[in-house]
């Protein structure tokens, strides 16, 4: 199914797009053009950051830094609150921009980005208020040893593209929370959204505490982690991108935290609720048109209720809205970029060559004609009954999910673990000893139980394997952005001396 003729409500820039680098709005050394995906025309036009606009946004980052680790927290905490509640009252002209960026459908802004982007700040300036250090009780009773947790310093934060807004907020809320400043990278299929954010809460912020280089990875960004008064790098992307960033991050040892893809594999058991489960594989895998790296992209079903879902999937599917992402009707967009689509394609062909069919997803798309020049894919389910195909174990990150079977628990677990990934894993069941068995035996950061995709801040988020490292959205993402200082001290009231013992 398809959209039909519609007046767009594409997002119109007033003017080019400038960095903001030390509270001031620069240009690059160059431009490019954002292409809108729903119709494969340029919309807006973005600075080329170069080497000399990082240094100096690292060098106003860290002059700024002196002041910021000092604010208390009552001023940090008013001013994450004061950004949620700007981002409140004026965001939601957001959700066209976020549609024309990157294509996801304009209805999910409001389901998703916007809500989540105040949710995060607010999350994080409660947090901050309850982040102590410790007090360490030691066998001697004359030493008071206590922890302290510090602010680090700069913060590079390098973004991908595909939920941009709450990217940087999962990033820039906790780094600045914690007392640190911040150089963020958007990635260049998504930053405009990050600029017309940062305009609306600028003044709320001293300069320098929050600045953004705008461009193309390897020449912006590696600029940006190669940067030896980077004191940590945040990272959200792919695993090759990530390598790259940790070679460069090893030459001056910064920590870093890495956010990276996924294959989110989804066990429905015999006993599952069939209904709710189609339904959250439904919104797992076409949800940001599956360019999520916690999607459902693999569905491993047991054989007892493998057809029965597989028929109630794609009666569904099948009738998914595709069109332009502007249109409050579409319920899947294009893919971000030509790029994308293409291996988005390579994906399938190797699939079908690997002997995987196709049991939705083949048919042509019946678009209006002024969409011709749009990135789209309709929404595939595969079957690949015993998961060899390579599919089941790489990232496809477009709208493709492949049906698996699976006869025990045991073989659902060991399938599902499986793959070099391990970000997100859900178990549809309604035996408590099951849900409880899988939740422990599988490997991934996050395993949720009769349910997908909900992520409330407060929950850590994040990966192992080729998922990476490091957690956000949470409590414990404080201690991603701080480091510990153990403050030793002498109670004692008489000191045996050790030295000069013997007589001259
Ligand atoms: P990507 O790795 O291509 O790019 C990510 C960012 O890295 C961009 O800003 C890019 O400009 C920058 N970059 C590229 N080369 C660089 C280099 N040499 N040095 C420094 N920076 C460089 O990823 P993408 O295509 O933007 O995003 C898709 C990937 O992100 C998928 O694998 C997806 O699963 C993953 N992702 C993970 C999460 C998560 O939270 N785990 C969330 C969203 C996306």
């Amino acid at each position: 199914m398809s959209t039909s003729i519609h007046t767009r409500n594409a997002y119109l820039p007033e003017a080019d797009y400038l960095q903001y680098i030390d509270g001031v709005w620069v240009g690059g050394s160059g431009s490019f053009e954002a292409v809108d995906p729903s119709v494969g025309t340029p919309w807006a036009v973005v600075p080329q950051g170069s080497t000399a606009d990082v240094e100096r946004a690292v060098a106003a980052a860290r002059s700024a830094f002196r002041g910021w680790r000092k604010t208390t927290l009552d001023r940090r905490q008013a001013i994450l609150l004061a950004i949620a509640d700007r981002f409140e009252s004026g965001g939601e002209r957001f959700a066209s921009l976020l549609a024309t960026e990157n294509g996801r459908p304009i209805r999910e802004a409001f389901i998703a980005d916007i809500p989540t982007v105040q949710a995060v700040f607010r999350f994080y300036a409660g947090a901050i208020r309850a982040f102590n250090g410790e007090q360490v009780p030691l066998a001697n009773p004359d030493t008071l040893l206590y922890t302290k947790r510090e602010p680090l310093g700069v913060v590079a934060a390098v973004l991908s593209w595909n939920s941009p807004l709450i990217t940087f907020a999962n990033k820039v809320a906790p780094a600045l929370a914690g007392g640190n400043t911040i150089v963020v990278k958007p990635s260049e299929y998504a930053s405009v959204s990050i600029l017309e954010f940062v305009a609306m809460i600028a003044d709320l912020l001293p300069p320098g505490v929050l600045n953004i280089v705008t461009g193309v990875g390897p020449e912006t960004g590696a600029a940006l982690v190669s940067h030896p008064d980077v004191a940590k790098i945040t990272f959200t992307g792919g695993p090759s991108t990530a390598k790259a960033i940790l070679g460069s991050a090893a030459g001056a040892l910064t920590p870093s935290l890495m956010e990276l893809g996924g294959k989110g594999p989804m066990i429905v058991a015999a006993d599952a609720d069939l209904e709710i489960a189609v339904q959250d594989a439904l919104m797992g895998i076409y949800l940001a048109n599956g360019e999520a790296c916690i999607a459902s992209s693999r569905l491993l079903l047991h054989d007892d209720i493998h057809d029965e879902f597989v028929a109630r999937f794609t009666d569904v599917a099948r009738r998914i809205a595709v069109g332009d992402a502007t249109d409050p009707g579409t319920e899947v967009g294009p893919l971000v970029s030509r790029l994308q689509l293409d291996l988005v394609r390579g994906h399938l062909d190797r699939a079908r060559g690997e002997g995987v069919s196709v049991l939705v997803g083949d048919e042509p798309l019946d678009l209006d004609p002024s969409l011709a020049g749009g990135f789209y894919q309709r929404p595939v389910l595969l079957a690949d009954p015993d998961g060899r195909a390579t599919i089941t174990r790489t990232e496809v990150f477009g709208p493709v999910t492949v049906a698996e079977r699976f006869s025990s628990d045991e073989e659902a677990v060991a399938r599902a673990n499986s793959t070099r990934y391990g970000l997100a894993a859900g178990v549809w069941t309604r035996d408590l000893r099951r849900a409880h068995r899988m939740a422990d035996e599988l490997d991934a950061g996050i395993v949720w139980v009769n349910r997908w995709f909900d992520l409330p801040p407060g929950m850590p988020m994040g990966g192992r394997g080729d998922s990476g490292f490091g957690r956000e959205l949470s409590f414990e993402t404080l201690r991603e952005y701080t480091a510990v200082k153990s403050v030793n001290i002498d109670l004692s009231v008489e000191r045996h001396p050790l030295w000069g013992l013997s007589e001259a």
